[in-house]
């Protein structure tokens, strides 16, 4: 029964634009009424009204080791006798930046921000910057944020008229931003060709984790990396989900090629808001105060923030079994999962990497934004609900990855296993 979140939906909805501060946490796509939660401890989700489920959202990623880990309550209690912000440099800034470069060698030089979306837009900024070019690639179905220049609509008309996808994007905006197919990289040397001199950055999900969960084919990110050194041309890794999630250091690692610029969210501020973007120290010293790019935030840095994300991170770098965990628990439901949905004989795709997954229930190989759309919504729905009622909070989208902790024991996989078993004998 979900009778106070009811409640509560109905009296968000008076106030608060769809009753909810990010558009996904409204059901859109799988309807009904969103779960209002009130607590959450390691991978068990309480809502308010009382239910548990085994929880596979993780906030949207950050909650790697699992919610109210003691380690990052700790030091965000300790932080907060101190105070809540100075905005002025603090010594845990400095501790954050040392362990990023410690874990991430490339990240030369690292600036916090608030937000995933700001780290990609400063990213951007900064491209532009540093290569005097205006134009960026992105891809189809990937997301950066809700800044400008990301909410391009993909397609043929939108690069050629520029045309936005969101209301309240310029024109302007919109025909610096092209958008290429993920996975294709003829796609992006058209790109490159046409717009020859003058593309400052591609922008990539290593993997792409916005439309379900998507792998980089073999040689798709070494082939970016060769064509942006060819055309001069930036390379950005958006790691705002996979950074220090798929390994240590992230999707780079993971995959070995290595971007100019990266960016971070979520993990690195132990679910305290936070992103952060970096690189090359070349490339990071035009930002201000340094250099001529401009970049700033009041509460950058923030301490409660920053000793949540350094408790965390930190908690990974000691412990690098907790990735071969990870990556044995995933493996093992994704295994599981296959099992069940081959006897049910119900057509679906099933990716994984590392601590992400999703189920798309299509008979095509799922590759990107084409394929991802030919998952049967519908089913999705249905499933998805089933499995709510027997209590595991799965994403509630099939564009969206789930998300694994290292808090989730077996007991949980296999209960998650039963639960899907049941629900897709309902769904189909
Ligand atoms: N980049 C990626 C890959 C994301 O998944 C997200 C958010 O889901 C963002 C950027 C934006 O981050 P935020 O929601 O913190 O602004």
């Amino acid at each position: 029964m979900l009778l106070k979140s009811e409640y509560l939906y109905k009296r968000a909805q008076k106030f608060i634009p769809g009753g909810v501060n990010s558009p996904a946490r409204a059901f859109k796509s799988v309807g009904g009424v969103p779960v209002f939660f009130k607590k959450a401890k390691g991978s068990i989700i309480t809502d308010e009204d009382g239910n548990e489920y085994i929880d596979y959202v993780g906030s949207w990623g950050p909650m790697i080791l699992g919610h109210a880990h003691p380690t990052v309550i700790k030091a965000v209690q300790d932080a907060s006798f101190n105070s809540t912000s100075f905005g002025a440099p603090t010594e845990i800034e400095i501790k954050m930046a040392e362990l990023v470069q410690a874990m991430v060698p490339n990240v030369e030089k690292v600036r916090m921000v608030n937000s995933g979306t700001e780290a990609c837009m400063s990213a951007i900024r900064v491209a532009r910057g540093y290569t005097g070019k205006d134009k960026i690639i992105k891809f189809e179905g990937n997301y950066h944020g809700h800044g400008d220049s990301f909410l391009i609509k993909a397609g043929s008309g939108a690069l050629t008229l520029g045309k936005p996808s969101s209301p309240g994007v310029t024109k302007g905006t919109a025909k610096d931003t092209l958008n290429a197919d993920y996975n294709d990289l003829d796609s992006v040397e058209k790109l490159l060709k046409k717009n020859k001199d003058n593309v400052a950055a591609i922008i990539v999900e290593p993997v792409a984790g916005n439309m379900g969960c998507i792998p980089p084919q073999p040689g798709f990110l070494e082939g970016l990396r060769e064509l942006c050194d060819e055309h001069k041309t930036v390379l950005i890794f958006d790691e705002v989900m996979t950074g220090f999630r798929l390994a240590r250091g992230g999707a780079q690692e993971r995959f070995d090629v290595w971007a100019d610029l990266v960016t971070f969210g979520k993990i690195i501020g132990g679910g305290l808001p936070v992103g952060a973007f970096g690189g090359k120290k070349e490339i990071m010293d035009v930002v201000a105060p340094v250099g001529p790019v401009y970049q700033a935030g009041t509460l950058s840095g923030n301490p409660l923030a920053m000793s949540a994300g350094y408790a965390q991170l930190s908690t990974l770098e000691k412990h690098p079994e907790l990735y071969v965990e990870l990556e044995e628990k995933a493996e093992y439901l994704a295994k599981r999962l296959r099992v069940v949905l081959n006897q049910h004989e119900i057509d679906y795709h099933m990716n994984q990497v590392g601590s992400m997954a999703s189920v798309y229930f299509t008979d095509q190989e799922v590759t990107g934004f084409k394929t991802a759309n030919t998952t049967d919504q519908e089913l999705f729905k249905i499933f998805f609900h089933e499995m709510l009622k027997r209590g595991i909070y799965l994403p509630p989208s099939p564009f969206e990855s789930w998300f694994l902790a290292t808090t989730l024991t077996n007991e949980m996989l296999d209960k998650t296993i039963s639960a899907a078993d049941e629900s897709l004998a309902v769904a189909k």
